[in-house]
């Protein structure tokens, strides 16, 4: 049964600004959270024993509604603009003090857990969540204390998410009725008028994208990792739907995590921020991903998927909600991990990019030059899905794989990456998991299985002695051969009907590089400039104007 409030739990919450906690409920375990979703009609159980929920309106995390309080600690550090949207200090506590009022008297599912797998960059969490099964997904993402740890502490960070309260835009200062709004004064985060669990992840990212390089000399990153059989580690990074997490999860390499991760300075290696990993499950099937088909089971959350019809069966193929189905479950669900999720300094860096015009190869070698050019590029594309009137897949750029995460000026976590590989013998790969044959529409997705191959080519060694050859355009280096993988497959140009088409769609790609650089070219050294596509200078002009 659920813990009766007890003055040492009003206490936790008084410091949030709750004067009662009447039906409050501490830390409860799995089980009693299904139970209590079940009973709160928030879900419903998969033939597997996985906790089935929608996210209401918002499937995914809305990145016009996230703010960050600006004031003495945020003014001159935070990079303001599109991504970092300013919010006004006493907006912000008025919205707390009216989702506090909207909370108090309800039924509320408090979670101490931490952020930070290595003890020197650990974050410790209260969550505060309205609805029973966000608390589980928090229990599942966040790292969970030892059964007899003491976690009455002072957190360094809270969160207050409350989808059934709505800000007035009019009063309350937001966009519109959801927000996310990050206080690095106060240590809160405030989510309401959405239920995308997302948001609550992603915004303890950003708190430590924020925080770490300042005051741990740490590099954040949009990554997953992973530790082979040597006890290599490899991170990849990538934007959303690049592979991150299904990549990670191989058998044959212990998972440090799927998405967030931290490098410490000097020899300090690698650790993860979270305890649980967010799997798309769009198109799941179990030959292809069977770690994370059997990780969807009891203590599992599924997310806007929809069943067989009369049966209790998720049909992964099912997009009627949304595109962006996903599962969250504890990294203890999948058989092969590290324990603690922490590991040495990286060997291989991947660069995911889910590149929907076909023209990037499905593996190449980046030199320093063009390693720092990809990673302050980070491109991949938006393919057309649901979204109606978009015909043409779009390129975006997202510096870093991660811009909307990264509180501080892009320049700065690129400028430690590359110090790092200074530091560090470390190889640096570009993946492309989009598509061959090609663009979105005539060619088709590179295969899983391709890419794994070519993964597990670069981590063992396979291709130290293999010939490279420039990209004509882009410059990385494409190898000759790999074993297990057509030879025709690893030259683009080779896998287009029309070659022709393929140097056409390849200059378009590039020039589309080159115009995103522009506001980075100024500040950017001549090393780095060395990292980018050739273009037609007629071209570059044309895209520039
Ligand atoms: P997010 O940041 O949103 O969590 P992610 O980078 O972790 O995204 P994944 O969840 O790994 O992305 O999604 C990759 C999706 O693409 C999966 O559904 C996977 O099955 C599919 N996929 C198809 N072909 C490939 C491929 N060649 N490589 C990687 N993933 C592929
Ligand atoms: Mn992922």
């Amino acid at each position: 049964m659920a813990i009766p409030t007890t003055t040492s739990l009003l206490d936790r919450l008084r410091a949030l600004g709750f004067a009662r906690a009447t039906r409050t409920y501490l830390n409860l375990p799995p089980a009693e959270l299904v139970e209590a979703a079940l009973c709160r009609g928030e879900g419903v159980l998969t033939n597997t024993g996985a906790l089935m929920c929608d996210t209401g309106k918002f499937t995914g995390r809305s990145p016009k509604d996230r703010f960050i309080v600006r004031d003495e600690t945020t003014a001159s550090s935070v990079w303001w603009g599109d991504i970092n949207i300013p919010f006004e200090a006493d907006k912000f506590d008025q919205l707390h003090h009216k989702m506090v009022a909207y909370l108090e008297d309800k039924e509320l599912y408090v979670r101490e857990a931490y952020a930070g797998a290595h003890p020197d960059a650990q974050l410790k969490l209260r969550i505060i969540t309205e609805l029973a099964w966000h608390n589980l997904f928090c229990y599942n993402l966040f790292l969970r204390p030892d059964a007899a740890a003491d976690t009455s502490w002072l957190a360094d960070f809270s969160i207050i998410c409350a989808p059934g309260f709505e800000a007035d835009p009019a009063v309350d200062g937001t966009r519109q009725a959801n927000f996310a709004i990050l206080n690095f004064t106060k240590k809160v985060l405030l989510i309401g008028g959405t239920a995308y669990a997302g948001e609550m992840k992603k915004g303890i990212f950003g708190v430590l994208n924020f925080l770490l390089p300042h005051t741990q000399d740490t590099l954040p990153m949009h990554c997953s990792a992973n530790i082979g059989a040597r006890g290599d580690a490899a991170v990849f990074f990538g934007l959303s739907g690049t592979g991150k997490t299904t990549l990670s999860t191989d058998p044959n390499r212990h998972l440090v995590g799927d998405d967030e991760h931290g490098w410490l300075p000097g020899q300090g290696g690698i650790f993860n921020f979270e305890g649980g990993c967010y799997a798309k499950v769009i198109d799941l099937a179990a030959d292809k991903e069977p770690e994370i088909w059997q990780a969807i089971k009891f203590g599992s959350i599924v997310e806007n998927t929809r069943f067989v019809p009369g049966t209790r069966t998720v049909d992964y193929a099912n997009k009627s909600v949304t595109e962006n189905t996903r599962t969250a479950y504890p990294i203890t669900y999948i058989p092969n991990i590290a324990v603690p999720s922490v590991g040495p300094v990286p060997t291989h860096i991947f660069f995911l990019t889910a590149d929907a015009t076909g023209v990037l190869p499905p593996l190449s070698k980046l030199d320093k030059s063009h390693a720092m050019y990809h990673f302050l590029s980070g491109y991949t594309a938006k393919v057309a899905g649901t979204e109606m009137g978009v015909v043409e897949p779009q390129a975006t750029f997202s510096a870093c794989f991660g811009a909307v995460f990264l509180p501080l000026h892009p320049t700065r976590y690129a400028e430690m990456l590359g110090q790092k590989m200074d530091e560090h013998p470390v190889s640096v790969w570009l993946v492309n998991t989009g598509w061959t044959g090609g663009g979105y529409g005539t060619g088709t997705r590179m295969r899983l299985s391709h890419t794994r191959t070519l993964i597990t080519a670069a981590l063992t060694g396979q291709l130290d002695a293999v010939k490279f050859r420039s990209h004509p355009l882009f410059g990385v280096q494409v190898p000759a051969a790999v074993p297990g993988v057509p030879t025709e497959l690893l030259d683009p140009r080779r896998t287009w009907a029309d070659p022709a088409a393929y140097d056409q769609a390849a200059s378009n790609l590039a020039s589309k590089f080159v115009a995103n650089f522009e506001k980075y070219a100024a500040a950017a050294s001549p090393e780095i400039l060395a990292g980018a596509p050739l273009v037609a200078e007629p071209a570059r002009q044309a895209f520039a104007v």
